[in-house]
């Protein structure tokens, strides 16, 4: 038998041949392209994941998990999937801008009910691959109309992905100031001097709630302060709402920001995530709105949205914008879900008060007072990168370099090793 698949391999063996001669006499039409650098979080989890210490900590993903380190599915949102499949909906395409009940819906929970622009209906909305996919056609709708140049500002630090999305929209991503180091808090006067030196009518991104990833949050005594400087000088404002509810766990407080600008009067775009708040990370869920000035604008706007999304993904996925639609929607359903949000946001607010605690307890001369209050997913520690290897190294606790920890990966079962690690790398 072996015999007769000689010549088989003999020809396969000249064939290769051939082709490797003809391989190297063309270049590869990609030979240009260089090895890029592997995404900073994702070498967290795989530096985490090789580590075969039982008691090992991973504080990189910015994902819930429940009190056992686990990731969580709301039970809103397992029940509304059940309402969802049961009632045997078909798997049409959704028109461009996705599922009706659910944009308006989430337009409601953004604005609120009350709020003058939805009350006379000017907002433009479509739903989006969740947050980042609202920043994305935010980036492009920019790129292709904003009339009063193409630079968008966004706070230093800013969410990593921030200045690629809008960079690859066309836009010239700038800096404001946003994290004073040494009082590991808001540098408030240094972010409204830059503010105010921004030209006239800058594009300034805010992050509406639950900083990401310094944690660090304006009052609002400091928002209203900041929305006049914005109108003073004409800014535009794009709001990133990735964390609606999940920062206070009350989706109407952490929408303040949003809210207060439109009071005031701000034409505004709005990106919206439902990621965090409904645990529906990967379903991609989300929306992308701008705040008109009239029912004509919003027609107008609309129009040009269908034509940006329709050759960047036709239409956006339906299950997801069911689910979230499902809780939005229906009364019960969002009553739970709200008890929920505030389940998540209590257990992360409880893991800052347990992780202070306990490096006070273990006579830590530092002052934790950031931890508790920093607000949302993420906690700055104001460790240095070198502190952050050794957590890694010498601890087996897995964060990003910049110092930041996703206080959602805290349990009340590795909260004291972990204050014990930090200690033992800060005195
Ligand atoms: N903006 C900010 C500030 C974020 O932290 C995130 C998620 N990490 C997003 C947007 C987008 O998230 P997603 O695309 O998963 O909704």
């Amino acid at each position: 038998m072996l015999s007769s698949f000689r010549p088989a391999t003999r020809l396969l063996a000249r064939q290769g041949q051939a082709q490797s001669v003809v391989r190297a006499a063309y270049a590869s039409t990609w030979s240009n392209v260089p090895q890029g650098p592997p995404d900073a979080i994702l070498g967290i989890t795989e530096a985490y994941k090789a580590d075969s210490f039982s008691e090992k900590i991973n504080l990189g993903v910015g994902a819930y998990r429940d009190d056992k380190g686990k990731p969580y599915v709301l039970p809103s949102v397992r029940t509304a999937e059940e309402k969802v499949i049961s009632s045997q909906m078909d798997k049409e395409y959704a028109g461009i801008t996705g599922v009706p009940a659910f944009t308006k819906a989430a337009a409601v929970l953004a604005y609120g009910a009350d709020s003058a622009v939805i009350k006379e209906d000017r907002v433009a909305i479509t739903q989006s691959i969740s947050g980042t996919g609202a920043l994305r056609i935010g980036g492009a709708f920019l790129e292709r109309f904003y009339p009063h140049g193409k630079s968008i500002y966004i706070p230093t630090p800013s969410w990593a992905n921030h200045k690629a999305v809008f960079s690859d929209s066309g836009l010239e991503v700038k800096q404001y100031k946003y994290y004073n180091k040494d009082t590991i808090g808001l540098d408030f006067d240094g972010m409204v001097a830059d503010l105010k030196a921004a030209p006239n009518k800058s594009i300034i991104l805010l992050h509406a709630c639950a900083h990401n990833p310094t944690g660090i949050d304006p009052t609002p005594e400091q928002w209203q302060q900041i929305s006049q400087v914005v109108k003073e000088k004409e800014h535009y404002p794009f709001f990133d709402m990735a964390y609606q509810g999940f920062a206070s766990g009350d989706t109407d407080r952490d929408a303040y920001p949003v809210r207060l600008f439109i009071e005031q009067g701000h034409g505004l775009i709005l990106s919206q995530s439902f990621a965090k708040n409904m645990g529906l990370y990967g379903e991609r869920v989300g929306a992308f709105s701008i705040a008109c000035e009239s029912t004509e604008e919003k027609k107008r706007l609309d129009s040009q949205i269908k034509i940006l999304v329709r050759p960047l993904y036709s239409n956006p996925p339906v299950h997801g914008a069911r689910i979230a639609s499902t809780i939005l929607n229906d009364p019960a359903l969002n009553k739970q879900w709200l008890g929920e949000v505030k389940g998540m946001a209590d257990r992360i607010i409880e893991m800052r008060a347990l992780l202070k605690k306990n490096l006070e307890e273990l006579g830590s001369k530092q002052n934790w007072d950031h931890i508790t209050n920093q607000i949302g997913m993420f906690a700055y520690t104001g460790l240095k990168a070198e502190q952050m290897d050794k957590l890694a190294k010498e601890h087996s606790v897995y964060a990003t370099k910049d110092g930041r920890i996703s206080v959602a990966g805290i349990t009340s079962g590795n909260v004291k090793r972990l204050a014990e690690s930090i200690f033992k790398i800060t005195g």
